[in-house]
């Protein structure tokens, strides 16, 4: 049987980590749906046709969660044909058997509205550029904070301003706000809403 989690919202307000909380939890499968438009931006050449031609050794390069891609995804993402181009793979992943967690910007929103749960994980700007600089550090990249905060309220702008597919909480969506939640009182809150619904 499906069963569909969706968690949407800004960059950086801890999407990932609490999906792959919840995944591990119910034993449901993950899609990261950032990473496809990464790997599409990070490709180089027209967008649509690579987000046609997407393979799975696509997902793999190791440069795909840099600054950088993050500002070619979001580019590449405001395009309607490269989104188009990702539908269909992302809708069969969350309707698979067993379970899945989708995280994203339009999850609740246009991928799976359907879902059975659909969760708007946000934060203060300050809150998370200070988290995105210390994983960048953590990943050897070298760039200060304030720095960090300008990309990501200019990608988190396009992002809510594109025509196709914005960012915006689904009308049904539960928010959390983990601006001054721990990840794990934020995991065990995204938990419980899923244990209600099951
Ligand atoms: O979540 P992540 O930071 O990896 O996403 C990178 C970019 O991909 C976002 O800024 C957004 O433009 C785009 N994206 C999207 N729809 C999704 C997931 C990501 O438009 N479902």
């Amino acid at each position: 049987m499906s069963f569909t989690v969706a968690i949407d919202g800004p960059a950086a307000a801890g999407k990932g980590t609490i999906s792959r909380a919840v995944a591990a939890r119910f034993g449901f499968a993950h899609l990261d749906t950032g990473l496809l438009y990464r790997a599409v931006g990070a490709k180089g050449g027209d967008p649509v046709a690579v987000a046609r031609g997407l393979s799975a050794a696509d997902l793999e390069r190791d440069d795909l969660r840099s600054a950088e891609a993050g500002q070619a995804a979001s580019r590449v993402a405001a395009v309607p044909e490269v989104r188009k181009a990702l539908v269909a793979f992302q809708q069969a992943f969350a309707r698979r058997d067993g379970g899945a967690v989708l995280d994203g910007r339009d999850i609740g929103t246009v991928i799976c509205p359907e879902a059975e749960v659909k969760i708007y994980v946000t934060a203060t700007d300050a809150v998370r550029a200070h988290r995105r600089w210390l994983e960048l550090r953590e990943a050897g990249e070298t760039v200060s904070e304030a720095e960090v905060l300008a990309q990501l309220q200019e990608r988190d702008e396009r992002d809510r301003a594109r025509t196709s597919a914005p960012l915006k909480p689904a009308a049904d969506a539960v928010v959390l706000d983990t601006s001054s939640l721990g990840i794990d009182e934020a995991v065990a809150r995204a938990i419980d809403l899923v244990s209600a619904r099951r």
